[in-house]
């Protein structure tokens, strides 16, 4: 046990920031070639076409980052996480948005000088020209995406249209993609700028097939997964276990979750997220999951021996980040089931839990939680009760203090609905826990 604290106490440098890190590196080289290419490839026709040109470069740039954000590459994922990973392709998604529409405006506005022509005129007459009208429709359908993934339409449409809708992403890439190969000034100024060029498409498509398709694909072929038992938790609550081949060698750790189908029962596009709600050992995985929607409700009915497709896992709600030897969990709700799973795995330190919920009843998996917590010698405080009853915010700076004094010292994970999750980490801000020693999963959207 005293090893284990040693070994936690003394890393100083964390994954994520080691992650960060070469995420930077690569960040900073890349821009810096295409800066270099930019300036070696000579001037466009005038002025503005010349920055046209740069912010085209940028474009492409950018839309190779996107693919690399989203591909779910293990190392990454484990380290940053899917739902900061999803945040950062957001944010760039829209730099990407107004970049391209620099570059189109641009375009337009440099030939309109050239030909002493409106830009109407030039607009229509580029429209004409294929490669011209390839990167308008990848622009338009870029536009489209953006426009549904502002939060005020994103939060009317279902995940699943959304979802849909935002596929369309690979059309723009298609278009652009060739787009970029017809207007060549740049990709082929020089043998290295060729190969450059090819070199980081081929790498990001590369890591997107590997990531999304063949990983997924080749795990499920060689573990096999089938549903071997469905047991209800609660009114509301179900859990269901999972077994597979060579279980020993699926790569999760507690606190991870992974996207599950279950093709037999639903369809193959219906596909949700679910911690893993016990420790992965070679004997099988457990999901817990709250019915709020069809297909969490559906899960009740899945049939015993029915197959699984299991991508993941994923996140980085693990203890491979902590930092301290002792540790406080706060779940919310259903947000105790990463909690419940890293309690198993937990070795070394001191472990507290907040576990908020409305009712008693509410409190899945309560029992096991309270025993593992027993085996670890560590103290549970189960904070029943309404948001708003008393005027005391349940999990408020006030509280945490009270119940949790040296919550400073410790590694403090926080898993619930987003809204829970939220007002925890404002907590623990005005509390001053540094952040490296904050982990949180939100149990929704990035
Ligand atoms: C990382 C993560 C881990 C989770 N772990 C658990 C868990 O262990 N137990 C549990 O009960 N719940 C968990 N959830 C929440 C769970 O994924 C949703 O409640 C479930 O997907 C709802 O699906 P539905 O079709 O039944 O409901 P719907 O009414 O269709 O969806 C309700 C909301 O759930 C979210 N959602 C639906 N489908 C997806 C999807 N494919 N990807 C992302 N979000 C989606 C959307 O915000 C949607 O608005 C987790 C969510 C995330 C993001």
């Amino acid at each position: 046990m005293m090893a284990t604290s040693d070994a936690v106490r003394a890393r100083t440098v964390l994954p994520v920031d080691v992650a960060r890190r070469v995420m930077w590196a690569f960040v900073i080289a890349n821009v810096a070639v295409v800066e270099g290419l930019f300036l070696s490839a000579g001037e466009g026709k005038n002025d503005v076409l010349t920055v046209a040109k740069w912010f085209g470069l940028h474009a492409a740039l950018l839309m190779m980052f996107q693919l690399l954000l989203v591909a779910r590459l293990p190392w990454l994922d484990r380290r940053i996480g899917m739902d900061r990973l999803t945040v950062w392709h957001r944010w760039i998604g829209f730099t990407l948005l107004w970049t391209v529409l620099t570059h189109a405006t641009l375009v337009v506005l440099g030939y309109a000088k050239l030909d002493d022509a409106s830009m109407a005129k030039t607009f229509a007459a580029l429209s004409g020209v294929p490669a011209s009208l390839l990167g308008m429709l990848a622009a338009a359908v870029i536009v489209v995406i953006a426009a549904v993934s502002t939060r005020s339409v994103r939060r009317r449409l279902r995940y699943e249209v959304w979802h849909g809708l935002h596929l369309l992403l690979y059309v723009a890439l298609g278009l652009s993609f060739v787009h970029q190969l017809q207007e060549t000034t740049t990709f082929t100024s020089s043998a290295f700028a060729e190969a450059y060029w090819w070199g980081l498409w081929l790498f990001a498509f590369g890591a997107l097939l590997v990531g999304r398709l063949a990983l997924p694909l080749w795990r499920n072929a060689y573990h096999r997964f089938r549903v071997v038992a469905v047991v209800p938790e609660s009114l509301n609550v179900v859990s269901v276990y999972v077994t597979g081949r060579h279980l020993d060698a699926f790569p999760a750790r507690a606190g991870q979750f992974c996207i599950w189908r279950f093709p037999g029962h639903n369809s193959w596009w219906t596909a949700n997220p679910f911690s893993l709600s016990a420790a992965p050992g070679g004997q099988g995985l457990r999901l817990t999951a709250k019915a709020v929607g069809d297909t969490s409700a559906g899960l009740r009915n899945v049939p015993v021996g029915s197959r699984a497709f299991v991508e993941g896992p994923y996140g980085a709600f693990t203890s491979l980040h902590r930092s301290r030897p002792g540790t406080l969990l706060i779940a919310g709700g259903v947000g105790i089931t990463p909690v419940r799973a890293m309690l198993e795995e937990q070795t070394g330190g001191d472990v507290v839990v907040l576990y908020r919920v409305r009712s008693e009843a509410d409190a899945v998996l309560l029992n096991e939680v309270r025993h593992l917590v027993e085996l670890r010698g560590g103290r549970l405080h189960l904070l029943v009760g309404r948001t708003g009853e008393n005027g005391v915010p349940p999990l408020g700076p006030s509280t945490l203090h009270q119940l949790v004094p040296d919550l400073t010292e410790r590694d403090v994970y926080v898993c619930g609905p987003p809204a829970m999750t939220t007002a925890v980490l404002a907590a623990l801000r005005e509390l001053r826990v540094p952040a490296r020693q904050v982990h949180s999963e939100r149990f929704g959207m990035a």
